[in-house]
């Protein structure tokens, strides 16, 4: 049994192939989607989750979200008092997962397939792998989203050839995949994206939108993390309202005091106007690595939460000229899809005639020095062994020789990009091979680059005079964790208390209401203050019934409150 895993920068969901269909498993609280967001308890437990959503604004010292966003770098968040890496907040949000599907399968989940965007580099994808083996599970593919979100269509069951384009929009990035599906054949023919654009940035353009309105500042309100979260957090609110709203009156409580401004979806435009552009880019790019014209298109699929902005909507159906397909909920589809793979990579019957294929999203090759007789001798130049969009798994090597008399080394240094010079692209580390002396182009070797389905690399090199081989898989990438070190940190996290399963709607609800209370004023405070107390009273009394029924009249008043037009 494999389950399906999309690790999203802002909810994280976990499925399963049963049956002949794809179906999303529940959290702890009957959600299918989990915040992924971490934070430490009162008592230093983890809490994962809702939870730790709310305590973002209560707790922000304590809290963390958007890890995914900083997978691959050696970035770390402090935590009271102790330093975490994001594949070990990511791992944590694995381990709720798992921990939610055994409770909804009866049985113990060692086994995942991980969707990651298409345009994570090596040290991203990693990463993930590292975060999955923390969390207690075996990787058995890690699968791009967009490829993700065609398989959830099913557009490989048509017997007609049909060339689709996903459009995958979430929180953090932006990924476009150009594929073709025929007789069960599923091919991706290019993947193009950008990292670093997602719904977060339009909420980032509407913040200082409503910053500039208001007179406030962002560099005094950035020293208060709980206020600044709370107004990122309200912002993004109105941000949802406008895919269904003209208009939305956004009203934030601060120091006793209420700053109001009215945001109209046609002011949108302009303010988004940047960001809009940014997303043609690689819709260009995909098509024209696949050697396709938009009028060639069968199907334009939406996927990611973020394509739920009628903006961007718009400009997609203005750019293909006819209305995209959005029949599955967009930020379901991906882990729907992931559950897909898991069933074909459990062989399951139903899926028997399906055959995947992907590509590389980068250019994978070897910095070179090029000697020609008019110009001398140029170095820094990348010379590309495996191309973009190449279909992996792939095996491709390049034959390079000595430069100068008497070389005893030559040191492959291997980069992941475009550019013509190395300096422009991404270093993932280097293997030195020793070379017997002789004149200079005496000597040879064949570098052999291994990209296996996942999207990971693998080099060989060999000296052709002597035979003697080298491999390596490429690790000394400061952003993602050795062996040693991953051992190391799994012995660390096993001291780590987490929050009992059985107590997370107590804790959730609880971080709710603490939540609101800060975010409120005058008499509703007051209320959610009295209600707090009446909770904390049942909780202290240990009795269970009184506990879920105080808990669940908390929890629908706490929800008329929420719905009452305060913000
Ligand atoms: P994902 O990474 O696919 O979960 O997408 C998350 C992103 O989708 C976040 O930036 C959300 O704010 C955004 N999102 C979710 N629902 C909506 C909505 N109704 N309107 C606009 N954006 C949304």
């Amino acid at each position: 049994m494999i389950v399906g895993i999309d690790l999203g920068t802002t909810n994280s969901l976990i499925s399963i192939w049963h049956d002949g269909q794809a179906v999303l498993m529940p959290n702890a609280l009957g959600d299918l989607f989990t915040p992924s967001v971490v934070g430490l308890g009162d008592s230093g437990e983890l809490l994962v989750g809702r939870a730790a959503r709310d305590r973002l604004i209560t707790h922000p010292e304590r809290t963390t979200a958007w890890f995914k966003r900083h997978m691959g770098t050696g970035r770390v968040v402090q935590l009271n008092g102790r330093s975490y890496r994001p594949e070990e907040l990511s791992a944590f949000v694995l381990r709720a997962l798992k921990a939610d599907a055994e409770e909804f399968l009866g049985q113990a989940v060692h086994r995942a397939v991980i969707t990651v965007p298409a345009y994570f580099r090596d040290a991203q994808r990693k990463a993930t792998l590292v975060a999955g083996e923390l969390a207690g599970l075996r990787v058995e593919r890690l699968l791009n989203e967009p490829t993700a979100g065609a398989l959830a269509y099913g557009l490989q069951q048509g017997v007609d050839q049909t060339t689709a384009l996903v459009f995958d929009l979430g929180g953090g990035t932006f990924d476009v995949s150009v594929l073709e599906f025929f007789e069960g054949v599923v091919e991706v023919r290019a993947s193009a994206g950008d990292g670093f654009l997602g719904g977060e940035d339009f909420t980032e353009a509407l913040l200082r939108d409503f910053l500039n309105k208001t007179g406030l500042k962002s560099d005094e309100l950035k020293r208060d993390t709980a206020i600044w979260n709370r107004l990122r957090k309200t912002i993004d609110h109105a941000r949802c309202r406008l895919s269904e709203d003209e208009a939305v009156q956004i009203r934030f409580p601060i120091n006793e005091s209420e700053l109001a401004a009215e945001l109209h979806r046609e002011d949108l435009a302009l303010l988004w106007e940047p960001l809009l552009k940014r997303l043609r880019y690689p819709v260009e790019q995909a098509l024209r690595d696949a050697r396709i014209r938009p009028s060639e298109l069968d199907e334009i699929v939406l996927i990611g939460g973020a394509t739920r902005m009628s903006l961007v909507r718009d400009l997609v159906a203005r750019m293909f000229g006819r209305f995209p397909a959005f029949s599955i909920p967009p930020d379901e589809a991906v882990a729907l899809g992931a559950a897909v793979q898991g069933g074909l990579l459990s062989e399951d019957r139903a899926l028997r005639e399906t055959v995947l294929t992907d590509v590389a999203p980068y250019s994978l090759g070897i910095e070179v020095t090029h000697r020609t007789a008019a110009f001398g001798s140029e170095a820094g130049l990348f010379d590309p062994i495996i191309e973009r969009n190449t279909v992996i798994p792939a095996s491709r090597s390049g034959f390079y020789s000595t430069v100068q008399d008497g070389q005893r080394h030559i040191d492959i240094k291997v980069y992941q990009g475009e550019s013509r010079f190395v300096r422009d692209n991404t270093f993932l580390g280097k293997i030195s091979v020793r070379v017997p002396p002789g004149p200079a182009g005496s000597e040879t070797i064949e570098v052999r680059f291994t990209y296996d389905p996942s999207g990971i690399l693998d080099i060989d090199a060999r000296v052709l005079s002597t035979g003697v081989p080298y491999r390596r898989t490429i690790q000394e990438n400061p952003g993602v964790l050795g062996p040693e070190e991953v051992e190391k940190r799994l012995k660390a996290l096993s001291h780590l208390k987490v929050h009992p399963r059985d107590q997370a709607q107590n804790a959730a609800t609880l971080a709710r209401a603490n939540r609101m209370f800060e975010e409120s004023l005058g008499e509703r405070r007051r209320e959610i203050g009295d209600l707090l107390a009446h909770f904390q009273t049942c909780l202290q009394a240990q009795d269970p019934e009184l506990i879920e029924r105080a808990r669940n009249e908390m929890d629908v008043r706490l929800t008329d409150l929420e719905e009452e037009p305060y913000f």
